[in-house]
């Protein structure tokens, strides 16, 4: 059975996740012979001309969009984020005889640091697990001036908190998973190290993830890394040291020209994230607590939105409701529990505006009850 553009629901799930309808199309389009190349982008050798051009294309475009300055270095890797979590302090701890510094404002910092520790001294600067992960730190975030490097998760995808600043490390290079915010703004990338992000929330597709890291990091690589988790090598031969995931490389780069030309770039991005967030925040905060945000209000994610209702049955009721007006994906993360509405770049605001519309029809039927 051929499935149609009408069977599509607004899929709200946090990751692999919803893609831009145009780039779907376009890989559509292109699937059966990629043009020039008389076959399809599935089918040819990632050393040929046409995935040539198309890696090419993908790296100057991620360049464009995010202005990155000519010290830093592009790569499209394979092993996901939690590849990094180890291949980070390999790279960049190992040797040293520092001590890395890392920022645990979610789960998934948390897992970043149980790898580390097995590379390298680690040292956790800041925990937020005792209000679960419900804020950021403030002035209460002592760095260390000796840190090999500080890792920070700009958005915790599980409890929906996110940066909206990087924190101040000086000269210690600051390493940020960005998986589930990469793209949704503007960044200054000279204030980073090194910056990776799986693809398959807001790049493209799983399979991949991006790669930003500043040239003289490259120095403190170590030969006896073995080969393919040594940043070096990967930077040397331009993304190409074994096979890349060729066909995750060609949607991360539809992805990146949809943004920049059907969306007009980052900053233009950042304004519909901006919208995006605030109509399910605005619902939350008018509710008299019917909903109650997880994340404290001056730390709240513009791309996981993530709240509680008064009880299970009410909590399923509109689960089921909002499936029923083909809002899913929305049940949160075990850890959290509650809803979570992931509204990443591909998100279109008429979805958003459909589940608003359904929270406040729900919070008017139910909240007298509660
Ligand atoms: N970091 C963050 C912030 C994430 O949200 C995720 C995935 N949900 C990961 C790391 C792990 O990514 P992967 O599954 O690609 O290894």
């Amino acid at each position: 059975m051929e499935a149609t553009l009408a069977e599509r629901v607004y899929n709200f799930s946090p990751g692999p996740a919803a893609l831009p309808l145009p780039v779907l199309e376009k890989a559509q389009s292109e699937l059966l012979a990629l043009p020039g190349a008389g076959a399809s982008v599935l089918e040819i050798s990632h050393r040929s001309k046409p995935f040539g051009e198309i890696l090419e294309k993908a790296k100057s475009d991620l360049i464009e969009l995010l202005s990155i300055p000519d010290n830093y270095r592009v790569i499209f890797m394979q092993g996901g984020s939690r590849l990094q979590f180890s291949m980070v302090p390999m790279n960049l701890l190992r040797g040293t005889g520092q001590a890395a510094d890392y920022i645990l404002t979610g789960v998934w910092g948390g897992k970043a640091r149980d790898e580390a520790v097995k590379e390298g001294d680690v040292r956790v600067v800041w925990d937020g697990k005792d209000s679960n992960y419900d804020r950021l730190p403030g002035g209460d975030l002592q760095l260390n001036v000796d840190a090999a490097y500080v890792h920070f998760t700009s958005n915790e995808t599980i409890q929906g908190v996110q940066f909206l600043d990087e924190p101040h490390t000086s000269d210690v290079p600051l390493v940020c998973d960005a998986s589930s915010d990469f793209l949704c703004r503007p960044l200054p990338i000279d204030r980073y190290g090194l910056i990776y992000a799986c693809a398959q929330k807001n790049a493209g597709t799983a399979g991949v993830t991006v790669l930003i890291i500043r040239e003289d990091l490259l120095d403190r690589c170590q030969e006896s890394l073995p080969g393919y988790l040594n940043y070096r090598l990967h930077v040397q031969e331009n993304s190409l040291y074994n096979t890349p995931p060729t066909f995750a490389v060609y949607l991360a780069g539809l992805v990146f020209r949809w943004l920049k030309n059907e969306v007009g770039g980052v900053a233009n991005m950042l304004e519909r994230n901006r919208r995006k967030s605030k109509m399910l925040y605005e619902v939350i905060d008018d509710s008299d607590d019917f909903f109650q945000g997880h994340a404290q209000q001056d730390c709240r994610s513009m791309m996981n939105v993530t709240f509680h209702l008064p009880s299970d049955e009410l909590q399923q009721a509109f689960l089921d409701e909002a499936s029923r007006r083909g809002l899913c994906e929305l049940k949160g993360h075990r850890s959290v529990g509650g809803i979570r509405a992931s509204i990443y770049n591909a998100m279109p605001i008429e979805g958003v505006e459909l589940l608003r519309d359904l929270m406040v029809e729900f919070c008017d039927q139910n909240r007298s009850s509660h």
